[in-house]
């Protein structure tokens, strides 16, 4: 069974760009034939709010994107809120350390900040961590626990890590790209790139879809799935979205970036979905449709690779009915 997943974490207003990985990842999956699943990633309570959370499932119904399974649809590998599954990723992280696979690291955020200089691993990413805390003895790790809490790092294997992206197509990185990431804050939280990893897997994910954004932690993701002895999902990253101005969408162009500020602006969801197809290169022009009317036009290969530029016309459609 194909399954794929929208994935949001609730810490704002659905953005129109959340809204078109949400359309893409649904219209992959409802054209297979598969189930659908909405996952809400609040694992970061400090950044998130339910009250986010009810607003985008509010919005993703306005826009006519439903699921099979998510929070209050309910569904067999509940609960849908990350929040709520922290027994399943401390299991995968007993998992990973008492296989050697992760090592405590005593490393301070401004020793880390030092390193500016040093060259990067990932582009997206600042410098990657240098293994410090790596080949410590027993005795020093015993040493510095004393001192410190420990954040857990995933000790990355010393070989390239090569896949094929649905819409990027093949991506290569070489050993240890990024450096030894973390997979426990010191403050005992499971970070992003395990849970993913703990969640895709648990809920038998086989596509997964979402921005580009994400595409530089799927070699972390598919080095876990591999420690973890569990199947490794197909990856597919759509481009991001930019203003007319050349630069990533965001609330410096105007009100229309989120569905809160359109909707209100009496704007009709059929008109969103047309803009949303048509910058993805699903219609050819950016006429209102419906979303399901759009499942059998949904083809991974007419999906540009290149950013996306919404222009000013589009906007302004976007802030008025
Ligand atoms: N929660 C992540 C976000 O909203 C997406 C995670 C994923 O799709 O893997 O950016």
């Amino acid at each position: 069974m194909i399954r794929g997943r929208f994935a949001p974490t609730p810490s704002g207003d659905c953005h129109i760009g959340n809204a078109r990985t949400a359309l893409l990842s649904w219209l992959q999956i409802r054209q297979a034939g598969g189930e659908f699943v909405l996952r809400i990633e609040d694992i970061d309570q400090s950044r998130c709010k339910p009250s986010y959370a009810e607003q985008m499932i509010d919005d993703l119904l306005w826009l006519g994107i439903d699921w099979d399974e998510g929070p209050g649809t309910g569904g067999p590998y509940a609960p849908y809120e990350q929040s709520k599954r922290t027994i399943k990723y401390q299991a995968a992280f007993d998992q990973l350390n008492n296989n050697g696979w992760l090592y405590p690291c005593f490393c301070r955020r401004k020793d880390l900040k030092a390193l500016a200089n040093a060259p990067h691993g990932l582009s997206s990413e600042g410098p990657a961590y240098p293994g410090f805390c790596r080949y410590l003895t027993s005795n020093e790790r015993k040493t510095k626990a004393k001192e410190k809490d420990p954040s857990y790092r995933f000790a990355m294997p010393d070989k390239p890590v090569a896949f094929v992206d649905g819409i990027m197509g093949e991506q290569h990185y070489a050993a240890r790209a990024g450096g030894d990431f973390v997979v426990r804050r010191a403050d005992g939280f499971i970070g992003y790139q395990l849970a993913v990893v703990v969640d895709d897997a648990d809920m038998h994910m086989t596509d997964i879809l979402r921005g580009a954004d994400l595409l530089d932690s799927t070699p972390r993701q598919i080095l876990l799935y591999q420690a973890l002895e569990w199947p490794v999902p197909r990856f597919t990253h759509v481009p991001l979205l930019y203003g007319p101005d050349g630069r990533r969408l965001s609330k410096r162009h105007g009100t229309a970036v989120t569905l809160h500020n359109i909707r209100q602006a009496g704007v009709k969801p059929e008109s969103v979905v047309g803009i949303l197809a048509f910058i993805s290169g699903l219609i050819d022009r950016p006429e209102p449709v419906k979303a399901k009317e759009l499942i059998l036009e949904f083809d991974l290969s007419k999906i540009p690779q290149s950013p996306v530029v919404l222009s000013h016309k589009m906007l302004q459609n976007l802030s008025n009915s």
